[in-house]
């Protein structure tokens, strides 16, 4: 009876898996939860209520089976649990890992709600597609057939694989083109390994290249290859390029003052074993260095968290609000702060001192009357200004779409007023015929799951488009 199996959240407490000591996983960037065994898996999966409105599947954006999952794995059916979990996720072993699960299914348990603490269900994802990668049961992609049509994706990110995979699946010739060296997007150059290891990344590229999905690196597109000419190339494209115009502060731009996106990217580069000349000459190294990052989202998590692995003699983040009002995920303030990082609440920045710089000038604040949308807006607090001593500072305000149309000489293409490609709700199909677009650069700066969702919706719809056009026998 699966009921014997189930309801286990009065006699068992809510484990995450281990976590690493601070003191040592500050030594490396690999990740810091080890993996369930496999009894602890079964034990917390099975503490899952199999309530009848499950809040957690709906809100996850990809409306994983949660309950099945977790029932199947808590009766020791751990293959079957991997085929229900891959049915609607396309990477779960990534989501597993990076999801905010507090900001969504997790923070949605019914468990939770009535003070149990709610089931682990990111980490038993995660354990579930590890161990079906292990065991063998994660299939290549072999298309029974092969279409003749194409479609070229642009962006390697996880809406752009995430759409090549479904398509490939389906026998049609996908090529992906990307500007970087690897493909991954901001899952290979953006997150650090600490919360995301590269293989796991790179495991998802081996499958989709050996499924036949054709990669062009190194391929800035509107650069080295026109978007006229990719068009002119496939039946259907996909723009899949996210955003990486990073928000920028006044007269920020001396010597040690540097980007999030390029601190981190040089980061995960030196994880790969490249060479990284501006790592090397110190510019983008925070080794020995009085750190201060200004931000209080993921991405300035991410950037504090490395900046103490690369052996910085102190890390600073200044955030403009306080600790409740921070949009970054309190599992990740939490982990900084055991790694010995310290938050300099209601601080932002008010310029900076030395040609190299020296220090950042620093005004109080103190959170006022909400604004239109609820949230308390943050006002100066006169004569409390100081300033901070720093070494380098990493901005991380956050991301903007760039100009694409303009950029790439479109005409035609829509963007809504904030730069974001106009999209149609669940089919990702934009302003031009037989063009959409998925990810980030549709929703703005999100989540790896929404852009996984998106690149499977706009996979069905692209599906839809190519229509039952003629195949031809695989072989
Ligand atoms: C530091 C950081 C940490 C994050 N942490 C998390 C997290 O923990 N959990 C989470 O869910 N989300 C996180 N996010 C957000 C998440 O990474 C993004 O929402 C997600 O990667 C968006 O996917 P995408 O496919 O739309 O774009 P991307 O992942 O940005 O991929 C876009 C790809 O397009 C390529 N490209 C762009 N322009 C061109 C061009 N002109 N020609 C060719 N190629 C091009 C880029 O090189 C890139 O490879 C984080 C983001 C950052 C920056
Ligand atoms: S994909 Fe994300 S939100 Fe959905 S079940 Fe997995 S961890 Fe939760």
């Amino acid at each position: 009876m699966a009921g014997q199996k189930m309801l286990k959240f009065t006699q068992i407490g809510r484990e995450m898996p281990e976590k690493r000591p601070p003191n040592l996983r500050k030594e490396d960037f690999s990740e810091i939860y080890a993996e369930y065994a496999l009894e602890k898996a079964e034990e917390q999966a099975a503490r899952c209520s199999q309530c009848g409105v499950p809040y957690c599947q709906s809100h996850c954006p990809l409306h994983n089976n949660i309950p099945d999952w977790l029932r199947l794995t808590a009766e020791g059916r751990l293959q079957e649990a991997y085929e229900v979990s891959q049915a609607t996720n396309t990477f779960p072993e990534i989501c597993g890992r990076i999801c905010p699960q507090d900001r969504l299914c997790e923070g949605n348990c019914v468990i939770e709600q009535s003070g149990h603490g709610t089931v682990t269900i990111g980490s038993v994802e995660k354990f579930i597609t590890d161990t079906a990668f292990e065991e063998g049961w994660v299939k290549p992609i072999r298309p029974s057939m092969e279409r003749s049509e194409s479609v070229g994706i642009i962006g390697a990110g996880p809406g752009g694989l995430a759409a090549a995979d479904m398509l490939r699946r389906q026998g049609v010739q996908v090529t992906v083109y990307d500007r970087y060296d690897r493909g991954g997007g901001l899952l290979t150059y953006g997150i650090p390994g600490f919360k995301l290891e590269k293989d796991v990344v790179m495991q998802r590229m081996a499958q989709l290249e050996d499924g036949g999905v054709q990669f062009v690196l190194n391929c800035d597109v509107g650069e080295d290859l026109s978007f006229d000419a990719i068009r002119g190339k496939h039946d259907a494209v996909l723009i899949a390029t996210g955003v990486y115009k990073t928000r920028d502060l006044p007269n920020s731009h001396a010597e040690g003052i540097v980007s999030a996106i390029d601190y981190l990217t040089a980061s995960n580069r030196k994880s790969f074993g490249d060479d990284v000349p501006e790592f090397e000459s110190g510019e983008l190294n925070a080794e020995g260095k009085r750190v201060v990052v200004i931000g209080g989202g993921d991405t300035a998590m991410d950037c504090v968290r490395t900046a103490i692995r690369q052996g910085a003699t102190s890390v600073k983040c200044l955030y403009r609000r306080d600790k409740a009002n921070m949009p970054g995920s309190q599992r990740e303030v939490q982990n900084a702060e055991e790694e010995g990082v310290e938050f300099v609440w209601l601080s932002a920045p008010d310029g900076f001192e030395g040609d190299a710089v020296t220090g950042v000038k620093v005004q109080k604040m103190r959170l006022g009357a909400p604004d239109a949308t609820g949230r308390q807006t943050p006002e100066v607090i006169e004569g409390a200004d100081y300033v901070e001593e720093a070494d380098l500072v990493i901005k991380a305000l956050g991301f903007e779409p760039e100009d694409l149309p303009q950029l790439w000489g479109v005409e035609g293409l829509e963007v809504t007023r904030w730069g974001t490609i106009k999209a149609e709700f669940t089919t990702g199909k934009t302003s031009l015929e037989g063009v959409y677009a998925a990810g980030d650069i549709v929703r703005g700066a999100s989540l790896v799951v929404w852009a996984i969702r998106d690149g499977r919706d706009c996979a069905e719809a692209i599906l839809e488009y190519l229509g039952q056009a003629e195949t031809v026998a695989a072989e």
